[in-house]
């Protein structure tokens, strides 16, 4: 067996250890006779592992008792409906901030609910920075303001929080909640896509705060009404039980690893140590502001782009693989969510270093 160093923007890369924790766990759960996919989701056993999952979720990112956090499936892409319409109650517009790729699918999709506001945008300078708060242009009938917090596909990031004052924020933080510490008393609802850097795709991640739960029109869906499943512990119908399970494992990894300031720790190691390359060479750049890089996904380009299909051949024959860049901005991108080892991005960068010598 050979495993590469998987540089793709989701699904990702996984922890190996908890692969191998799935593996040992696979025919028989802790003497159930059974695997997890088998068991009843109202079961003892598969209680014990959501309420594990919920229990260190909690612990890592310090969410307080005036939060619930809901296991949901549809992606973050069902997210985008149910924030405005759960979110909205007696308001008529919504402010969304526009910095990329992610952020232009939530507004399209607000906007069949309420007028939105686009407090501020990047699109002048192709979306490769984070508009200073400063130059934000909110509504003031705003029910709440949207951000995306990590553009995964522009490699933009948000290290710093919006002060909002009493309007809820919300954040689609898919592609980097638990990459470093949250703090979430500051946001109103936090929502993210298991598949980039916490699980298995499948489950959905939505910490809300308790009062902007029951807020919605009496006649939403059942399914889209955060209180459904608020009340019912995420248990109203099937949740996706597999992948809360995994879920499980990385966050008990997390904890092994000594929380998200370690984590973070090596996040920033990781990304600095690309970066630095980046700037320091005319064959490759980066296009985004210094200021506002993503430390878990970071585009990047060949002057001469003519040399990207050599690239991306050459690289995969070195076991670095899924670094095409999105198809929406081309070049390269390399995301190296939580469970990239420093030794592959070392890897990365020597293949890129070498690359340079033999075509710069
Ligand atoms: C991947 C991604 C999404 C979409 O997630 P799905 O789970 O596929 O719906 C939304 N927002 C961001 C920031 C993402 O990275």
């Amino acid at each position: 067996m050979s495993r590469v160093f998987n540089f793709s923007a989701g699904p990702a890369a996984l922890p190996e250890e908890v692969l191998e924790q799935a593996r040992d766990e696979m025919l028989d759960w802790h003497g159930a006779g059974m695997s997890v996919m088998e068991m009843s989701h109202r079961g003892k056993e598969f209680i014990s592992i959501a309420e594990a999952a919920e229990a260190d979720l909690r612990e890592l990112l310090g969410v307080t008792d005036n939060y619930k956090v809901l296991f949901l499936q549809g992606g973050a892409t069902s997210q985008f409906s149910m924030v405005p319409q759960n979110l909205l109650a007696d308001k008529q517009s919504a402010d969304y901030v526009y910095t990329g790729q992610w952020s232009k699918k939530a507004i399209a999709e607000a906007k069949k609910f309420c007028r939105v506001n686009i407090a501020a945008s990047s699109e002048d300078r192709n979306f490769t920075y984070i508009p200073r708060f400063g130059t934000w242009r909110r509504d003031p009938a705003s029910a709440y303001v949207h951000i995306t917090s990590n553009e995964t596909i522009g490699g933009v990031e948000y290290h710093w929080v919006p002060d909002v004052g009493d309007v809820p924020l919300v954040a689609d933080m898919s592609s980097h909640l638990l990459s470093r510490p949250v703090d979430v008393s500051r946001y109103g609802l936090i929502y993210a896509g298991a598949q980039k850097n916490i699980g298995p795709a499948g489950l959905t991640i939505v910490i809300i705060k308790e009062d902007l739960i029951g807020t919605a029109a009496a006649e939403i869906a059942t399914m889209a009404d955060y209180k459904t499943h608020a009340e019912s512990g995420s248990m109203y119908n099937t949740p996706p039980t597999y992948a809360i399970y995994v879920a499980g494992l990385v966050l008990q990894w997390l904890k092994r690893l000594g929380g998200l300031a370690a984590m973070e720790k090596t996040n920033i190691a990781k990304s600095q140590l690309l970066y630095e390359y980046l700037d320091s060479t005319q064959f490759y750049d980066c296009p985004v502001s210094p200021e506002d890089r993503s430390r878990m996904n970071v585009p990047f380009r060949i002057k001469e782009d003519s040399l990207d299909a050599q690239f991306l051949a050459e690289a995969k024959n070195h076991g670095l693989v899924q670094l095409k860049g999105h198809r929406s901005v081309g070049g390269m991108r390399a995301s190296i969510y939580n469970a990239m080892p420093i030794e592959g991005v070392r890897t990365l960068v020597e293949f890129m270093r070498e690359f340079e010598r033999n075509h710069g």
